[in-house]
This record gives C-alpha cells, sequence and structure tokens, in this order.
C-alpha cells in the first residue's frame, strides 16, 4: 500500500497538546511518536487504532513514527509474531522511521542507568521473598512498610546488582527496587521493581542476560533513549504516569524529555480483544488461526477483504477520546461497505443454485454476453459472460408459493436476468419426493441486454450464471463471531460463541473470475474476496467481507410478506444495534454528562430514552460523585424494583438515591445490603438509612477482617494463585468464590479490589 496514513488534517486533544508544544518550542519543534507492540500475538482492530493514531500524528506533523518490538518479557515472544507485526503495520500504510526497533537492543544502556541509579542512592537490592514484599507494601487505606534491606549500603547494593546479573542467584531470590516512598499514595509508586531475575532464554539475547527489567522501568527509558517526545498510550495507563516521570526524571536529563499520554483503547461490540483470549480461540481451535477471517486481527480482516482504507476511515470516524467506550460494530460495517461499494467491480456468482432449462432456447448455442464491470460504465472494461440453455438462478429468488406480493420468480411469472433476457417460469420439475429440481422457463428472444422491444417491465432483475460454462466455488459466509455485545462480560466467553459465524456454501461463480479482479460485489449478495491462502488452481475459494446490508439492523424492523419469508431461510440475529455513542455525541448535555462522569455510550444513551429518569440521574449523580456506580443502580436495581412502574412513582427523589450511593461508594453501605433493601425501601420511601438501621443488616465488615480472610485464602489456594499469575485469568472466580465465603458479609467490589491488588502484584 503506497497511500499515506493521515490523507487529512485531524484535530483531536492530542493536537491540541502537540500545537501548544510547537508553539511553545518544545522538542526542537519535533514530533516523534512509537507504536510498541509486545510480539507476543497478531495485531487485532484495536492495534490498528493506536496504528493510525502515532504514524498519523507523525505524518501529519512532518515527524517521526517507530516502530518498536516491546520484548522485554523473555517469555511468550516469538519471532512469527515480530514478522505479523511488521507485515500488518506496513499493510495499514504506517511507514516507520529506520528499522524496526527492539526494546531488547537497549538494555546494556538500561542496565547502566540501573548502576546509576544505585549509584546515586535511588535504588537498592532487596531480599525479602514475594510474599513479604507484598504484605509490606501496604494497600489503598495502609502505607507500607519499609523493607529491612532498604538501607544497604551503595557498595553493597552494587555488589549484589552485579553478582544478580552475573546469574549467581536463582529465580525469585533478590529484586532491584527504586528508592520512592513506602506510604506514598499510588502504589505503583511503593519502590517499584526495577529488575528481578529471570533465568530465562530470550529470543533475541539468547542467554545472554538473567535480569530482565520490569515495564514501568523499561518503557520510559525505551521511549527516552529513542527520543520520543510524545508517547502515547492508553487510559489504563494513567496512574503508572507518575512512575514514567519518576525514571526519567531519576535518569536524566535527556533532551527531548517524553512525556506520555492516554488516550481511550478501542472497545468493539461482539468481539473479544485481548490477545490472551484471541490466542485461546487459536490454540483451542475455534477458529482456523490468527488470521482467520471472523478474528478482530489485523491478520484475519486482511483475509476476509477489508481494506485499511476502511479501517482508516473507521479510525477517523470514531476518533481519539478520553474516556473508553464501547464502539458500535455497526460503525466498522459502515466504513467497511462504504470503501467495498466504491472499490469493487460487480460480478454474477449464484450461492444457492437451482437449475433452469430454456425450452425455447437451442440446444447447442453459447452466446457470450459483453457485461460491464461496472454498471452503467463499459469504458472501466468489460468481460464476456456465457449464456445457453441451462442456467442457473439462487433458489431464494423462486417461490413455488408465492405469497401476495412475491416479485420474483414463480410460475406464470416473468423477471429480467441481469444484462440477458427476460424469461418466463412455466412449470416445475421435482424429483420422486416432491423436492424442486429445475424449473423449465422460456426466453423472450428479443429481449437480449435485458430491454424487451415492447418496453415491458418485469418486477425483478435477477442474477444467474450458465450452468456448464460456470465454476463451482466454496464460499465462506461470515457471520459475527460472538451472538451478544458484550462477551467479555458475564461468564465465560467461549459460552458466547455464534455456532453459525461460518457458513459454507457451494456456489456457481461466472468463468471470468477465475482470473479476473480478486475483490468484487457478487451482484445482489455481497462483497467478496478471494482466499488467497486456500484457493487451489480450479478450486476457488472465495470470503465474504460483508453483506450489501446490513441484516443486523434490518431484522430489528418488523418483517413483512415475501421479504421475511425469503428472509427466514438466512440465519436471523438476536441482537439490533443502536448508534449510542453517536445518539450521545449528537447531544451536548449528553456528552457533558458522559465527560463529567466517563459514563458508557450505550449506558448513557439507553437512560436518555427516558427524559425522567434522565433527570432523577442528575440529581441522583451530582450527590453521590460516581456517576457510573450510580447509574448502574439504577438502571438494575433501582428500575428493577420498580418494575416498570414511572419514576416518578418513587417515594424518595434522585438526591436520597445519591445519599445512598454515596455511602455505598465510600464503604459504608454493602452491595449486599443496599440489594437487598432497595425493594423495601421502593416500598417504604423516606431514607434509605432508616430502612437500613431497622434491618439489622450488619455493617460492612471491617478491612482488617476482610485482610485477614484474604490472607488465608490466598495461603490456602497457592497454586491457583500462581496458575493465576501465569496467565490463567479465569480462576479469579474461584478466588472471589472463596474469599466472600471467608469473609462473610463483605462487600464484593471491595473484596474483588482487594483481591486484584494482591494477584497483579
Ligand atoms: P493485550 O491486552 O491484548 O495483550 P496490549 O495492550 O498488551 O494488548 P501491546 O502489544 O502491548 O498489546 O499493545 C501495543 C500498543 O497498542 C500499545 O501502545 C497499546 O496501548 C495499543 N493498544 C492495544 N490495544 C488497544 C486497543 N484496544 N485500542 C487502542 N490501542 C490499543
Ligand atoms: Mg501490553
Amino acid at each position: 500500500m503506497t497511500q499515506s496514513v493521515s490523507p487529512s488534517r485531524r484535530s483531536n486533544f492530542l493536537t491540541d497538546i502537540i500545537d501548544a508544544d510547537l508553539a511553545a518550542g518544545k522538542n526542537d519543534q519535533k514530533v516523534v511518536t512509537r507504536f510498541p507492540p509486545e510480539p507476543n500475538g497478531y495485531l487485532h482492530i484495536g492495534h490498528s487504532k493506536s496504528i493510525l493514531l502515532n504514524f498519523g500524528l507523525a505524518e501529519q506533523y512532518q515527524g517521526r513514527c517507530h516502530l518498536r518490538m516491546d520484548d522485554t518479557n523473555p517469555v511468550a515472544e516469538d519471532i512469527d509474531y515480530v514478522r505479523s507485526i511488521e507485515h500488518d503495520v506496513a499493510w495499514l500504510g504506517g511507514k516507520w522511521d529506520g528499522e524496526v526497533r527492539f526494546a531488547s537492543d537497549y538494555f546494556p544502556r538500561m542496565y547502566e542507568l540501573a548502576e546509576r541509579l544505585v549509584q546515586a542512592g535511588k535504588a537498592y537490592v532487596d531480599s525479602q521473598d514475594v510474599e513479604e514484599m507484598r504484605k509490606n507494601r501496604g494497600d489503598f487505606g495502609r502505607p507500607g512498610v519499609n523493607s529491612p534491606f532498604r538501607e544497604r549500603s551503595i557498595a553493597e547494593n552494587l555488589d549484589l546488582l552485579r553478582r544478580m546479573k552475573a546469574g549467581e542467584f536463582a529465580d525469585g531470590t533478590h529484586v532491584l527496587r527504586a528508592k520512592v516512598d513506602m506510604s506514598h499514595p499510588n502504589i505503583l509508586m511503593r519502590d517499584p521493581l526495577i529488575y528481578r531475575i529471570r533465568h530465562a532464554h530470550h529470543h533475541r539475547t539468547g542467554d545472554t542476560w538473567c535480569i530482565y527489567p520490569m515495564y514501568d522501568y523499561a518503557h520510559p527509558l525505551e521511549d527516552a533513549i529513542e527520543g520520543i517526545t510524545h508517547s502515547i498510550c492508553t487510559l489504563e495507563f494513567e496512574t503508572n504516569r507518575e512512575l514514567y516521570d519518576w525514571f526519567l526524571d531519576q535518569t536524566g536529563p535527556w533532551n527531548p524529555r517524553p512525556r506520555q499520554y492516554e488516550f481511550a483503547r478501542l472497545a468493539l461490540g461482539y468481539t473479544v480483544m485481548s490477545k490472551r483470549k484471541l490466542l485461546q480461540l487459536v490454540q483451542d481451535k475455534r477458529v482456523s488461526g490468527w488470521d482467520d477471517p471472523r478474528m478482530p486481527t489485523v491478520a484475519g480482516m486482511r483475509r476476509r477483504g477489508v481494506t485499511p482504507e476502511a479501517l482508516r476511515d473507521f479510525a477517523e470516524r470514531i476518533g481519539v477520546a478520553k474516556n473508553n467506550s464501547l464502539v458500535d460494530i455497526g460503525k466498522l460495517e459502515f466504513s467497511i461497505r462504504q470503501d467495498l461499494e466504491k472499490r469493487c467491480p460487480r460480478a454474477l456468482a449464484v450461492l444457492r443454485p437451482v437449475a433452469v432449462t430454456l425450452t425455447n432456447w437451442p440446444d447447442d448455442m453459447v452466446q457470450q454476453l459483453d457485461l460491464p464491470w461496472w454498471p452503467g460504465d463499459p469504458s472501466q472494461g468489460t468481460r464476456k459472460v456465457p449464456f445457453s440453455k441451462y442456467l442457473y438462478i439462487d433458489r431464494d429468488d423462486f417461490s413455488a408459493d408465492p405469497p401476495a406480493d412475491w416479485r420474483r420468480l414463480a410460475v406464470g411469472r416473468e423477471v429480467r436476468l441481469q444484462g440477458a433476457y427476460f424469461v418466463r417460469c412455466d412449470a416445475i420439475e421435482r424429483s420422486p419426493d416432491g423436492q424442486v429440481t429445475g424449473l423449465r422457463c422460456s426466453v423472450d428472444l428479443h429481449s437480449r441486454g435485458g430491454e424487451a422491444q415492447d418496453g415491458r417491465q418485469p418486477a425483478a432483475t435477477l442474477h444467474w450464471v450458465d450452468a456448464r460454462h460456470s465454476v463451482a466455488a466454496e464460499v465462506r459466509l461470515y457471520d459475527r463471531l460472538f451472538n451478544v455485545e458484550l462477551p467479555d462480560g458475564e461468564g465465560d466467553f467461549l459460552q458466547h460463541l455464534n455456532p453459525d459465524s461460518l457458513q459454507t456454501v457451494t456456489a456457481r461463480i461466472e468463468p471470468a473470475l477465475t482470473e479476473g479482479p480478486e475483490r468484487v460485489q457478487f451482484v445482489r449478495v455481497g462483497y467478496f474476496f478471494r482466499d488467497g491462502k486456500d484457493s487451489q488452481p480450479g478450486a476457488p475459494v472465495w470470503n465474504q467481507t460483508i453483506s450489501l446490508k446490513d441484516s443486523w439492523t434490518k431484522a430489528k424492523q418488523p418483517a413483512r410478506g415475501a421479504k421475511a419469508k425469503a428472509e427466514a431461510q438466512t440465519p436471523q440475529p438476536t441482537a439490533p444495534t443502536t448508534d449510542w455513542a453517536a445518539l450521545v455525541a449528537s447531544d451536548p448535555a449528553l456528552t457533558a454528562l458522559q465527560t463529567r462522569y466517563g459514563l458508557d455510550a450505550a449506558a448513557l444513551g439507553r437512560l436518555a430514552q427516558d427524559g425522567e429518569r434522565l433527570a432523577y440521574f442528575q440529581d441522583a449523580a451530582a450527590v453521590a460523585g460516581d456517576g457510573a456506580l450510580t447509574l448502574r443502580w439504577l438502571q438494575n436495581d433501582l428500575a428493577g424494583a420498580l418494575a416498570g412502574a414511572p419514576f416518578a412513582a418513587l417515594p424518595f427523589d434522585g438526591k436520597a438515591f445519591g445519599r445512598m450511593m454515596a455511602d455505598l461508594a465510600a464503604g459504608k453501605l454493602t452491595n449486599t445490603a443496599a440489594k437487598a433493601l432497595i425493594p423495601a425501601w421502593v416500598k417504604r420511601g423516606g431514607e434509605f438509612a432508616a430502612v437500613l438501621a431497622d434491618s439489622g443488616l450488619a455493617a460492612p465488615v471491617q478491612g482488617d477482617q476482610l485482610r485477614t480472610a484474604l490472607a488465608e485464602v490466598l495461603a490456602a489456594h497457592g497454586a491457583e494463585v500462581a496458575r493465576y499469575r501465569q496467565g490463567e485469568t479465569k480462576l479469579l472466580g474461584v478466588l472471589l468464590g472463596a474469599l466472600m465465603r471467608q469473609a462473610k458479609g463483605c462487600d464484593p467490589q471491595a473484596a474483588r479490589a482487594a483481591l486484584m491488588a494482591e494477584l497483579q502484584s
């Protein structure tokens, strides 16, 4: 692809920052960005957003963008992934500056800087075991405790670090830590790890190293070493920024001094995007590979026939935001259709053939019709399409028992075959058991080219192919891989796989497609792309990139008559899509609410369908502070207790509900008690506190009790904890269940937060 990443000038909060930096003369007026994937999987559409953003900004400001493999973790990384990443970035139009860079090339420099930190008294070797370190780190409400090794002398630290590097110690015996502040309010700042010992083979540095830098140390240095000016990452790294800055300040001065900025990661409905989950789909053979056309990977979309231009259009449409939201997959599909509509020549293919015999056509006569690739514009080229006595049409275009408003072929009806002749069905051929095996038709020999001499117009124009001269092709029809919008939501994501996501049919395609374009519109069906991997000479395979129309949205509308009947044969989706993000974006008041509370567009859009409820929510959220929490409880529990009655019927106002939410957010009230008592409150009215006081439901389990329970659960489930840390994150449910049993009556959210803090340390 030679097209550039950024055809038009875009503006967003990042361009505002860059404009200000340039105006202030920062970074010698340079803009240097980077795309830093970890080579442990294929790139997905979320990455493509980041690629288009980083390369696009560099291009827009005549700067540079680096492609850097963030390969600081020796396990799980692989050279095949490196190749696929390079290929995908290039295909998307990313032109990286110079060679592909590897973080592992900076290992010597990172180590040298670590020694400098030790010499400056800013880092020390800690020899506590993992458990002690975790215990002494404290938690949200509790400061940490200094390690007994924190005051080692510089000489001793240096000696130990060098021996760690030389391989004298086993994994886990020592770590190098930054000396920041064990009571820092940001837990990440409590003496973060810099190096850990890992006797592991690295795909590029081999066995040179047995200590590897932690992400939070490595990443800012990689940026600084490369002279990155604007280091753009996703929102989850917001709290890491303080540490990013600390490491740069302690190792600098750097010129330019990189700055980290966060934007919202892309989340798409009906899709999973975590590399771990995508890997699981591949390993469990739920899909044919990373490049299965149903996968949200760049490789999968390319094989399906999506173009880089469509992805770019999509990225531009969704823009760059500072708060996370779920993007309607309909937007992606819209961009794909728009792009293909302009670039795809038209061709004839019949996916579910039924045989047609033209009784009044001479047995051996074959006409080669000259049909334009672009309808109405023969100047763009034509192809020969054979037409003879034996044809196929799609069986969905014929009805043996036509409903009243049927417009296509039926006995006694006439249709136009596109670019060819008018035909009328005279009789149906049936097998002994009554199945339709073919249609006997007569042709109007004077209608060649699709126009009758008397000017009559049939109600329908059908696509068709010649029976003897068409080619059999395997056609793969794809539907969404998951049948719910949020497969990551409840339970195991695999249970939401759409069993009908792939349908294979043996179609008949016109002969010109064997040599012709690889990306076409099959007239009246959809956009298709020849599969480069599975097609064999004489046995082509075509992938459906996308149908002509959005069948998901269509399915929402009340189906009528013949159309409904014909559509009933294609798998019908279960969930409609509404463009909530667009709805919210179109209303300044909603946009303001969304920004203020960081609300999910879909959730807010749904709420806004009921103006009374929206006003009630605004009162409540203003008191509660936490709008997202309030919205969730309002929509689930409060609305649930109302059972369809209007919000005006509530015996307490939004402010009262907000006060209850504030208590919940502050941990003064447990989720369990809130859930149990909302129905009673809705009946009784007044303040929630009064209902709670009368209920005798226990006060929240105190922090100390929760900590004790957590320690017991972790001790009893050592094996599960270890497996969780190795990536089996679904064990979270098991551990959380155990903790909830151990700390009866505790707030599930507090328990979850405490458990996650332990597991991720
Ligand atoms: P995963 O969580 O699936 O493993 P990752 O974020 O760990 O993904 P990386 O290889 O580290 O994968 O990502 C490379 C870059 O792509 C990072 O800068 C990251 O911010 C960005 N990125 C990853 N996922 C998304 C997404 N969904 N939307 C936007 N950017 C993303
Ligand atoms: Mg990552």
